[in-house]
Parts: structure tokens; sequence; C-alpha cells
């Protein structure tokens, strides 16, 4: 199998970020977010799982950079000793050989610039982190980017149900897709994996959205306009992270809509890379606004793309004709 290696490290290293974040949030959760910069919240969680699977890719692949969400900016300064304390303190639980110096460069080396040329990973080490400190959805979420395209993808989902009309059922999916080798999904702890697809519904009646749970992220106001249009009847699933992708690959919902909330905001390569190639390989597709395919090519950012609009494929040309009467 192409790729296996690299998906064998990625899915190791998701898996024990993984395991990481549920450690965090269900033993001291709350009081230990604090703002970056752009007002987001980050956690011990966060940084901690961009340590881990910082240090699991080394490992294997010293020589492929990693444009990674986080910094140690804020981590190393005197203000923040305790938050930093809790961060090495749970990154030694999962990997116990490592100095506290080892830890911060780990998370440090996760300042990639990404670009064209070569190979990169790109990681958001929490992605949905708003969700994660409401105990909602949030996912870790890792890609394998190559000449600008992405060749692999793994969401690690631990609080989404297996069978999301059973929330009272077994939590935790993995998400894993490479390039020409189809999507699958399995529980987070099973050995076993199944193939996934997106649903086949060619009718918009029938087709469920999902869009972001935070409207600053994505807006609600056009999105339900959006629904009027293609005269979707079912109400939007409103979720945080990447599992909206995991959402559309296993056919839970047909469309997830990301409309932007303000003209200046441009995308992260790690909140897409891994879920665009999930629905991809499930047989989804996925665009900007305007239909032009994610450039991951451009660095950090999606600096030639507005909005995402990801759907069942059957459902793309349309889906986008409603977005486009009601943006442009
Ligand atoms: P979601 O959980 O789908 O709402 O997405 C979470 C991601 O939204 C975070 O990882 C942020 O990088 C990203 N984000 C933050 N601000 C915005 C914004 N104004 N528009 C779109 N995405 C944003
Ligand atoms: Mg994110």
């Amino acid at each position: 199998m192409p790729y296996e290696s690299e998906r064998h490290v990625a899915i190791e290293s998701v898996l024990k970020a993984c395991r990481l974040c549920e450690t965090v949030r269900s033993h001291f959760l709350s009081d230990e977010a604090i703002g970056k910069e752009d007002g987001s919240p980050v956690t011990v969680a966060d940084f901690g799982a961009q340590a881990v699977v910082s240090r699991h890719l080394a490992a294997s692949f010293p020589n492929v950079p990693l444009v990674g969400e986080e910094d140690c900016g804020l981590l190393r300064r005197d203000d923040n000793a305790r938050l930093r304390e809790l961060v090495v303190d749970q990154v030694k639980r999962i990997t116990p050989d490592q100095s506290d110096h080892e830890i911060l460069e780990s998370i440090d080396r996760g300042c990639g610039k990404g670009g064209p040329k070569g190979r990169f990973w790109t990681l958001d080490p929490i992605d949905g982190t708003k969700g994660f400190l409401r105990g909602d959805q949030y996912a870790v979420a890792l890609a394998l980017v190559e000449e600008g395209q992405v060749i692999l993808g793994v969401l690690g989902c631990p609080n989404l149900p297996l069978d999301l009309y059973e929330p009272q059922g077994r939590r935790g999916c993995l998400f894993v897709a490479a390039k020409g080798e189809g999507a699958t999904m399995r529980g987070l702890n099973d050995a076993g994996e199944r193939r996934i697809e997106v649903t086949k519904i060619a009718h918009p009646s029938e087709a469920r959205f999902c869009e972001s749970f935070e409207s600053s992220h994505s807006s609600h106001e056009h999105a339900a306009r959006i629904a009027q249009i293609l005269g979707l009847n079912k109400s939007p699933l409103r979720m945080d992270s990447q599992c909206k992708y995991g959402m559309v690959a296993r056919g839970d919902a047909a469309i997830y809509l990301r409309l932007p909330t303000r003209q200046s905001y441009l995308e992260t390569v790690w909140d897409h890379a891994a879920g665009s190639i999930i629905v991809q390989e499930a047989g989804g597709k996925v665009t900007d606004m305007a239909g032009k395919p994610l450039d991951f090519s451009l660095g950090r950012r999606l600096s030639n793309n507005r909005g995402i609009v990801v759907t069942n494929g059957a459902l793309h040309d349309l889906v986008l004709k409603a977005v486009q009467q009601v943006f442009l």
C-alpha cells in the first residue's frame, strides 16, 4: 500500500494526542484556557497534543517540516509558568523520556512555512478548541502534503459518536484517507476499520447540512438563506471542528458549508487538509465558494480561496449555485 509507513506513523501520533486530550478533558479542563493574540482560546491539550505529534513524526521523518497551529511564544512567558508545567507534565505521561526543553522545542517545530515544494505535515492539535472546552466536538487533525497536494489525512475525533443516531452509544472515531486509496473509519481504540462513503442522495430536499457551532466562524444567517434556496428541509447539524468533514464522508450529512463572516479572514491549511482528503476519498467534493479547489501550496493559509463548500459530489453544482446567488 502506498504511504504505508507514513500512514502508520500518522495514526500512532494522532492516537497518542487523542489520549492526551481526553486525559486533560476529564481531569482539569475549565481553568486552563488562555487567550491567544487573535482572541481564540488555547489549552494545555492544544500545546500537549502538538508536542506529542511533533515528536512522534520527527522520530520517523526528521526532515519533513511541520506546519502546526501552535508555538511556544505564550508558553515561555513567566506569567504562564503554571500552564507550561501542566503541559510538560501531561506530555511526559505519554512520552516520558524527554526534558522540558525538548518538549517546548517539539512544539516550536510546528513553525513550518509550507509551500509548493516537497513534503510537509500539517497539524491542528485541537481543532475546535471551543468545542473541546464546552465538552462538545473537537478533532486532532494531521495531514501530509506533497508538492501542494494532500496525500494523507488522519482525523481523531475522541468525542464523536460512532453512530450519530445513538448519542448514548460508543464515542471516539478515527478517519483515515490516503490519495487513491479510499477513506476509512474505525472506533478510536478498535483494530478493524471499515470503508466509508458519502451519501448518494441527489435531491437537496433530503439533504442534511452541517456548519460551525460558532456563528463567528461561519455565517449561520447566509447558510439559512442558502438552505432556503435549495429547499433543505432538515435543520442544520451544528458541530465544531473537522468532525464535520467526517460527517459528510460517512454519509451523515450531504453538505458542509463554511461561509465567511468577514472579508479579510483566510482559512488555514491545518483546518482543512485532513478533512478535505477524507471527504474526497469517500467520493465527495471540496471547493471554495467560487468552485475552485483548495490550494494547499501557498504557505500556512489558503490565501487563494474564500469560504468552503463540501458536498457528496452529486449536489455540488446545485449548492455552489445557491451559495453564489447569496454571496456574489
Ligand atoms: P469550527 O470548529 O469548524 O468552527 O472551526 C474551528 C476553527 O475555526 C479554528 O481552528 C480556527 O482556526 C478557525 N477560525 C477562527 N476564526 C475564524 C473565522 N473568523 N472564520 C473561520 N474560521 C475561523
Ligand atoms: Mg482549527
